[in-house]
């Protein structure tokens, strides 16, 4: 640049001393030069010039190669949208040539139409995999494919695969071995769907590449340190192997070597590119070794972190070869009582769905949109619904969280399974993450759509066939966790006092309270029953309840939360223990648990909860069950009478004197429980059955004012007769349609002590 200006100056310089040489002096070596003012005004100005010049012609170009850019971008970005709404455009029609095609196959047909719907199950199965080869590469290259890493069990994922080969070597008479190293963890955490893509195409590929003798699978692993660990995979052929000049192009992307030898065997070039790019992303190694008309190695080697360090052991393939006699169809369960709606846009996937599952005599409802869907589950029931992703208007994703929250809906806690044309794994991802409850590419076949509906429908509806195994079918398809887990449960404490086959029936978990005596701490009604309390306690010896820690709480819940989405967690009185503090300090470590107060305790705080569960099992909303809850309380009648106030005094509950003048006198105070805490309503006096008798009318009064289906008459520490002479007076006095006689748990005897019983009952709802 300097250069350049120099050289401009100087010729100005000649130029003004030939045409003015009165303003130009010579310098000694006979160069002109100007006054130096005006030279460095003249340089100046050019210099400016010159970058002004300069700086607009940068800013073009950088302004072609910004709007280059931006056009590559929106190419790809096109380019992207194409493949993958082009892979959906096109299995919308596999999947009716599929589905439609399966019941072809289903039907009793002569084996010439037989042999060409098998031929077009064969061609759309190719066509589907080159789809997917596509849309993969397309991901790879805008740099969309991601890696999802998670826990995977690493004997299920050896297992699926071999199950996806071995039957292809069978077929074509090669030896399938496998070698899977014993050391290798049980569980680690990767991207399980991509290892089996990457192991599968390369064991499709020898037995597709490999005339006569073997494949072998191995599997060698190598610590790293505590939590890593590097596994060799190994798929070894005795095939055709591939030149050495060839070898460099194998894994470019449309690149087919040794194409006259090859012809006949159907590939694209496509696979090997896409896993030695997966293996990158995974930040592994993959290489071959070939020796021509002998056979190829291919070697992978990938890093995992270790989840379970237990020792997977033997691995044979023998245990491990799940049989399929042939692809025929074999109907899988029944569920006339089942109700179910598949929501799709495509009238033909409706039909599709429809067809496949008509053996199963489910009662199928059909939506042409998100609109009528809920417009339906507004007046309808559904035990589970199939949702299609990719609608107009309201999207599956749309619909789906509109039906979760609709107003008065029917269906907002039922599972809704994506069943999708929208491809890739993921895809899994995003469905999961939005709340479907499973996963199930379209096309699909109408082994797999029952196996999917059989997973989500309530068990008690689904009436399996014999012969099928479940869990051969359960492999194949992607039901997330939750959609095992049901969508809401009710939990409460031990000292609910309810009978187990009620807390059964209901699937109400409870977490024990503790019983605490110089002989150690016992789980309530786990490890301690009430009479063994009581007998303990009559030797003068100390015993008393403690509610479940913070802690205790956190690990009840993060269990119950592998059972159930939400849980809705119901205490004790929360004025007659720190449980429900506890718990609610507890609950701060989780979204979905709610804990409320019952205001209430023993059998009487088990009305609530069997109120609320019984509302679970009615597909009551959270909402509607939190706020029934919380006004229930009002009406539950809880009065005790206590027998002897020295327990009462021993917990702490009463003072030394009150006891001494109650035990003189022999009152018998009637504890009732008013806005969560325990207070004396009243007073016996005494012997049993005078106390008995007036404890029963005073309780039982307002005879108009109780829902008479349900008493519990929970006791502890009284013989059969006593106990049955309170059942007969209550019965002639006031009958009830069902009466609980109810032991209460040992944490509720530690504090009422021997002798002490309740009537437990609802009032009339107004
Ligand atoms: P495709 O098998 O669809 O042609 P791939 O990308 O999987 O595509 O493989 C690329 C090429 O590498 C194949 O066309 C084949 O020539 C060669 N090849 C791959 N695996 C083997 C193998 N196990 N034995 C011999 N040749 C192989």
């Amino acid at each position: 640049m300097f250069y350049f200006l120099w050289v401009i100056e100087t010729l100005l310089c000649y130029y003004v001393a030939f045409y003015y040489p009165q303003y130009v002096a010579q310098n000694t070596q006979g160069h002109y030069f100007f006054c130096s003012a005006f030279s460095v005004i003249l340089v100046g100005i050019l210099t400016s010039v010159l970058l002004v010049s300069l700086n607009r012609l940068y800013e073009k170009e950088n302004e072609l190669s910004r709007r280059q850019k931006k056009e590559i971008e929106e190419l790809n970005k096109a380019e992207n949208n194409f493949f993958s709404s082009m892979s959906h455009e096109i299995r919308t029609p596999i999947n009716t040539i599929i589905g439609l095609n399966e019941i072809i196959l289903r039907g009793d047909i002569p084996e010439d139409v037989a042999e060409n719907a098998r031929n077009i199950q064969n061609a759309s199965k190719m066509l589907l995999i080159l789809i997917n080869d596509i849309l993969d590469l397309s991901k790879i290259k805008s740099k969309k494919m991601e890696i999802v890493n998670v826990s995977y069990e690493t004997g299920t994922m050896f297992s699926d695969i071999i199950n996806m080969i071995w039957i292809k070597t069978k077929e074509k008479g090669l030896e399938f071995r496998l070698h899977v190293d014993s050391s290798i963890p049980s569980m680690l955490c990767g991207d399980e769907v991509r290892i089996k893509q990457i192991l599968i195409n390369l064991l499709n590929n020898a037995v597709k590449y490999t005339d006569e003798g073997s494949i072998t699978l191995s599997v060698r692993c190598e610590r790293l340190n505590l939590n890593r660990v590097r596994i060799w995979f190994t798929v070894e052929d005795t095939g055709r192997g591939v030149k050495k000049e060839n070898i460099p192009y194998i894994f470019n992307a449309f690149k087919r070597v040794d194409e006259e030898k090859n012809r006949h065997i159907e590939g694209t070039g496509l696979g090997l590119s896409i896993v030695h790019q997966l293996v990158e992303l995974m930040g592994g190694e993959i290489s071959v070794n070939s020796v021509y008309t002998k056979g190829s190695t291919f070697l992978v080697i990938l890093e995992q972190d270790i989840v379970d360090d237990k020792e997977l052991g033997g691995f044979t393939l023998d245990s491990h070869i799940r049989y399929r006699e042939g692809d025929q169809y074999r109907q899988s369960f029944e569920a006339p009582n089942a109700h179910i709606l598949v929501v799709d846009d495509n009238e033909m996937n409706l039909i599709v769905v429809k067809k496949l599952l008509a053996a199963t005599k489910i009662q199928l409802d059909t939506a042409l949109s998100g609109a009528e869907c809920l417009q339906r589950t507004q007046t309808q029931y559904y035990d589970a619904i199939l949702m299609d992703h990719l609608m107009p208007e309201m999207d599956g994703i749309q619909c789906l969280h509109a039906l979760r929250t609709q107003p008065g809906g029917l269906c907002q806690n039922v599972p809704v399974l994506a069943l999708t044309a929208n491809a890739g794994s993921d895809n899994q991802l995003l469905y999961r993450k939005e709340g479907f409850s499973g996963y199930l590419a379209k096309p699909v076949s109408g082994a797999l759509l029952e196996a999917a509906v059989s997973n989500i429908l309530p068990r008690e509806l689904v009436k399996f066939s014999e012969e099928v195994r479940q869990s051969e079918l359960d492999k194949e398809i992607l039901i997330f966790e939750q959609a095992q887990r049901t969508f809401l449960m009710v939990t409460t404490d031990s000292v609910c006092d309810l009978p187990e086959s009620l807390k059964k029936k209901l699937g109400i978990k409870v977490c024990p309270y503790y019983i605490c005596t110089d002989q150690g701490r016992f789980l309530d009604e786990v490890e301690i029953k009430a009479d063994e309390l009581l007998f303990y306690m009559a030797t003068e010896k100390e015993g008393f309840s403690q509610p479940p820690s913070v802690a205790d709480y956190e690990s009840f819940f993060a269990e119950r939360l592998t059972e159930a989405q939400n849980v809705i967690h119901i205490t004790m009185a929360k004025h007659a223990s720190q449980g429900y503090d506890n718990a609610v300090e507890a609950a701060k470590s989780f979204e979905n648990v709610t804990v409320l107060d019952s205001g209430h305790l023993s059998s009487s705080m088990g009305l609530i909860v069997l109120y609320a569960a019984s509302m679970v099992e009615n597909h009551a909303s959270k909402k509607e069950i939190v706020r029934t809850v919380k006004w229930l309380k009002h009406y539950v009648s809880s009065a005790f009478i206590i027998e002897s106030t020295h327990w009462m005094c021993q917990a702490g509950r009463i003072s030394k004197r009150i006891q001494i003048i109650c035990d003189a006198l022999l009152l018998h105070p009637i504890i009732v429980l008013r806005n969560s805490r325990m207070v004396v309503g009243g007073i016996g006096m005494g012997n049993f059955s005078h106390v008995a008798k007036s404890y029963i009318r005073k309780v039982l009064i307002n005879k108009g004012n109780i829902d008479r289906r349900i008493l519990f008459i929970t006791y502890s520490g009284m013989d059969v007769q006593k106990v049955q002479y309170i059942r007969d007076m209550v019965q002639q006095y006031c009958p009830f349609e069902h009466i609980y006689i109810q032991k209460a748990s040992s944490s509720i005897a530690s504090n009422c002590g021997p002798g002490s019983f309740g009537l437990l009952f609802m009032k009339k709802i107004r």
